[in-house]
C-alpha cells in the first residue's frame, strides 16, 4: 500500500489542476450513513419521500422525514480527517477544486474554499414559489417551513429526485473535470447520474484517476489508475503526510 500512496502523492504533487470528486463515503466516518449498501439509508427509509412531486403533494409527511434525516441527524456531524486533509492540501496549493455530490457542507466546514456542491446543500432552504432563501435554522421553528414573503412551501436547497442539477455548479463541475489532470475520487459508487460522468470525462481528457474506497466501485476496473483500498480518513491522512513531507 505504501508504494501506491507514494505514487499517488507524486501524481498530485506534479499535477497542474488536481480535483477531488467526493461522495457519501467520505462522510461515513463523520457518522452520516451512505444511501446504498449494508448500513445505507435506503434500508430504513423509502426514497420516494425525496421525489419532488411526492414532496409537493405530501409536505407534512415529507418534511417530517427530511427534518429527521437531514437536519436532526446529519446536522450533528462534524468534518473528519479526510475533509480536513483535503482542506489543508488546497491551502498548500496541491488541490485546486473539490466537487462533491454530498449535501452535508462538511468540506466547507473543514476549510475548503473552492467547493462545487453538485447536488446543492442542506444549509439553506429555498422557496418553491419565489426562490427566497432562508437559513436552515427555520426547520426548528416550523413543522412545515413556509416562505415569509409569499407563504409557499420551502424546500432544502438540494436536489430532489426529478429536479434539475443546480447551475452554475453543474456546468462548472464538468468544466473542472475536463480541465483536471488528476482526479481523486473518494467514497462514491459512481451510480448517480449525471454526476458520475465527471471522472469518466476527465479520464477521456487525459487525467489520471486515484480512487479511495474500502470497496470496488463502478470506476475501479474501468478508469482507476491507483486504487487506494481503504477508508477515507486513513488514506487521506497517509496521502497528506506523503505529499507534505516529501
Ligand atoms: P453511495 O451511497 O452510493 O456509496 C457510498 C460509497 O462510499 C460506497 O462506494 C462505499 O463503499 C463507500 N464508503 C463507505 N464507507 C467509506 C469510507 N469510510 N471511506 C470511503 N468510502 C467509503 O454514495 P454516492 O455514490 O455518493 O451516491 C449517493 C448520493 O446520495 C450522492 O449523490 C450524495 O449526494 C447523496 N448522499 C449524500 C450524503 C451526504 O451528504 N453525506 C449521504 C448520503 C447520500
Amino acid at each position: 500500500m505504501q508504494e501506491k500512496i507514494k505514487k499517488a502523492a507524486e501524481l498530485i504533487k506534479n499535477s497542474r489542476f488536481c480535483i477531488v470528486f467526493s461522495g457519501a463515503g467520505i462522510s461515513v466516518e463523520s457518522g452520516i450513513p451512505p444511501f446504498r449498501g449494508e448500513n445505507g439509508l435506503w434500508n430504513t427509509y423509502d426514497p420516494s419521500f425525496l421525489d419532488i412531486s411526492q414532496f409537493m403533494s405530501y409536505p407534512i409527511e415529507s418534511w417530517k422525514l427530511v427534518k429527521e434525516i437531514f437536519y436532526d441527524f446529519f446536522g450533528e456531524a462534524k468534518p473528519n480527517k479526510a475533509h480536513q486533509a483535503i482542506a489543508e492540501l488546497e491551502k498548500a496549493g496541491f488541490i485546486q477544486k473539490v466537487i462533491t455530490q454530498n449535501i452535508d457542507n462538511l468540506h466547507t466546514e473543514a476549510g475548503s474554499k473552492d467547493v462545487l456542491e453538485f447536488h446543492g446543500s442542506s444549509k439553506e432552504l429555498v422557496c418553491t414559489n419565489c426562490a427566497a432563501r432562508y437559513s436552515k435554522t427555520i426547520v426548528n421553528e416550523q413543522e412545515v417551513p413556509l416562505c415569509n414573503q409569499c407563504h409557499a412551501l420551502l424546500k432544502p436547497d438540494f436536489v430532489f429526485f426529478g429536479e434539475a442539477i443546480p447551475e452554475p455548479a453543474g456546468s462548472d463541475s464538468f468544466a473542472a473535470g475536463m480541465k483536471s489532470d488528476v482526479v481523486v475520487v473518494i467514497g462514491t459508487t459512481g451510480e448517480v447520474m449525471p454526476a458520475c460522468n465527471i471522472p469518466y470525462y476527465a479520464k477521456q481528457n487525459g487525467a489520471k484517476v486515484i480512487e479511495i474506497n474500502p470497496e470496488k466501485s463502478n470506476y475501479t476496473t474501468q478508469i482507476t489508475d491507483i486504487f487506494l483500498q481503504g477508508k477515507a480518513t486513513e488514506m487521506m491522512e497517509r496521502l497528506y503526510h506523503e505529499i507534505i513531507q516529501t
